[in-house]
């Protein structure tokens, strides 16, 4: 039987180069070897104030994103969080086996509550790694892809399903495995080149859907260093060291191979040669993008992708209930 890997994005804003770097790009690359369940975590996106549009349009551009990246929707099974109902189900359930200590330690609520007023932050920020690891659990997912900023939440989907199985003396629940993009696939801001490239705060952003004048003027005015050389060196060069990244990513090849492509040119030449690499990425990509989004390819892959995965996430859900003693009327 195929290993399962499960990973979801989240519609909380326009996917940016971070998005496709540090998953689309290389997402269709499981599709042989593995069992993906792909998802849009539109649940998770309420987390945080977003408006009806909003939310509407991401979806399905991400949904898009994922067909174009070259998922097949007939080995993959891409589907909606809210499409499949035993995700807020098992959650009811599960929400009372993580502990709120355990929860307000979780790096991800510490930073993004303290973007908020105190008093309107909503409960289901605090519990969010629990909607997070049923998505999980529902699946027997073995392998869930993420960026670092994710780690600890699987973590805490293992002390979970140690947790339940023990409790209930089980194996029903399946530990997953965290598996990070490798290092040097973390791409930063253009304007502030410390900080994570991020589709809920927009500086610094290259997004999927930019034209090809906007790319170049973005790249072009990234901000660098004083210095001269094309060097990656996270430390004191983290402008250059992100763009060295991002053009080693693209054209797949080490970050050492670029620096020696690179050697004795100046910054101006280096950027085009990004931006180059940016551009003949994306526009083909946003052709794909546009045939899909103006088909029924969306729907079609989610209805698709939906029916399958209730089939599963239900089993599972069914099994949980049973062995936690829920009553079971007979047919
Ligand atoms: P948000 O700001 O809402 O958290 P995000 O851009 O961080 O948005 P997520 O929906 O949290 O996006 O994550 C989607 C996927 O993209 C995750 O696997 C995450 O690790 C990856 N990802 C997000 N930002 C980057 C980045 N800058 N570089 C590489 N991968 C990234
Ligand atoms: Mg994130």
């Amino acid at each position: 039987m195929k290993k399962i890997v499960l990973t979801g994005i989240k519609p909380t804003g326009r996917l940016t180069l971070g998005n496709y770097i540090g998953v689309l790009k290389n997402l269709k690359n499981f599709q042989d070897e593995f069992e993906p369940y792909i998802f849009v975590a539109d649940l998770h996106a309420l987390t945080l104030p977003i408006e009806p549009e909003e939310l509407n349009t991401n979806t399905k551009d991400i949904v898009a994103f994922y067909l174009a990246s070259g998922l097949d929707m007939n080995k993959s099974h891409i589907f909606l969080q809210s499409m499949v109902s035993a995700h807020a189900e098992l959650n009811a359930i599960m929400m009372n086996y993580l502990y709120m200590g355990e929860l307000s330690r979780m790096t991800q609520f510490k930073q993004k509550s303290h973007l908020m007023n105190e008093s309107a932050i909503g409960l289901g920020l605090f519990s969010y790694p629990v909607l997070m690891a049923c998505d999980i659990i529902l699946y027997d997912a073995d392998i869930v892809p993420v960026g670092e900023d994710q780690v600890q939440h699987v973590e805490l989907t293992r002390d979970l399903v140690r947790r339940f199985n023990s409790r209930y003396k089980t194996d029903i629940l399946k530990e997953p495995k965290a598996v990070v993009n490798t290092t040097g696939k973390r791409i930063m801001s253009l304007s502030d080149p410390t900080k994570k490239m991020s589709k809920s705060d927009p500086k610094g952003d290259i997004y999927l859907k930019d034209d090809e004048k906007t790319i170049r003027k973005k790249i072009m005015s990234a901000v660098t260093d004083s210095g001269c050389e094309v060097k990656f060196d996270k430390e004191n060069k983290p402008g250059i060291s992100n763009l060295l990244t991002i053009y080693s990513a693209l054209k797949n090849i080490t970050v050492e191979e670029a620096e020696q492509e690179f050697k004795g040119c100046n910054y101006g030449t280096f950027k085009k040669a990004v931006a180059d690499a940016v551009v003949n990425e994306l526009i083909p990509f946003q052709q794909k993008y546009n045939e899909i989004i103006n088909s029924n390819l969306v729907d079609e892959a989610l209805n698709l992708g939906a029916e399958k995965a209730k089939v599963i996430a239900n089993k599972k859900l069914q099994q949980v209930q049973r062995i936690i003693g829920l009553y079971e009327t007979k047919k």
